[in-house]
């Protein structure tokens, strides 16, 4: 049985007082929640939400990474063993935000996804298709291609990652893939596990990511094929945020 995730990707927002609230208005607000939860704050606020969600039940993961694995002249970067030493558990890799605005290829998300894992960081792998590619019917095509080169790159470990399905024209649109979209092609990416192996299939998490709220959160999320939620902008607001976790059954 796969555990449910929503991670809450919160992208470049907040400060630290900003951060102490929603922090402190979210946590007891998804005490109860079925789901295991993860904030996914800008780099340099990690140190304060590992120091606010001490004995929570939330986790802290990392917006990006560095593909190079040693330590060495790579200015502005951060290695997967820094976020680990951090205390970092995920790292989103592949975000289209990153593929389209700072040029990351399929190669680059699959080192970097590499790179994580060889901090015993889990990484998020997001695939997921434009508006004009989905309208050229090139929707599995485009997803596929996207996984299939992480699953090859990785030699093992494959079973360490999550992968998250966010159609491109669903994020920060605040349209949304209905749950019969999101289905088909979380099914596709189950296939696509399955066809590496049957325990991969069974093990790996496919969560659904595209303006994600408390108003559909619940219909998403009751898809078979769909274990979870990777949510922006909501997750900025500690209620719709909760509300949202709160929707795992
Ligand atoms: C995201 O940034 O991964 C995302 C899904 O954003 P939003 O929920 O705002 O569409």
């Amino acid at each position: 049985m796969r555990q449910k995730l929503v991670a809450g990707n919160w992208k470049m927002h907040g400060n630290s007082q900003s951060i102490r609230e929603l922090l402190a208005a979210l946590t007891p607000a998804v005490a109860e929640s079925a789901a295991e939860i993860a904030v996914i704050p800008p780099l340099v606020y990690v140190p304060l939400c590992v120091d606010l969600l001490a004995g929570s039940k939330l986790s802290i993961g990392a917006q990006t990474v560095s593909e190079q694995c040693d330590p060495g002249a790579y200015t502005g970067e951060v290695s997967a063993e820094m976020l680990a030493d951090s205390g970092c558990h995920y790292v989103l890799v592949g975000h289209s935000e990153r593929r389209s605005l700072y040029g990351e290829n399929d190669a680059l998300v699959a080192a970097k996804t590499e790179a994580a894992l060889n901090a015993k960081v889990l990484p998020i792998v997001c695939v997921g298709e434009t508006r004009e590619q989905r309208e050229a019917g090139e929707t599995l095509k485009v997803v596929g291609r996207q996984l299939d080169v992480v699953l090859a790159t990785l030699k093992s470990e494959h079973e360490k990652i999550t992968v998250a399905y966010e159609p491109v024209w669903a994020i920060g649109t605040g349209l949304t893939a209905t749950p019969e979209q999101a289905q088909e092609v979380h099914a596709f990416i189950r296939t696509q596990l399955a066809a590496h192996s049957a325990e991969l299939a069974d093990t790996v998490r496919i969560l659904y990511g595209g303006s994600v709220k408390a108003a559909n959160a619940a219909e998403l999320f009751a898809q078979p094929d769909i274990d979870g939620g990777l949510v922006g902008g909501a997750s900025l607001d500690a209620e719709e945020f909760a509300a949202i976790c709160n929707a795992i059954g």
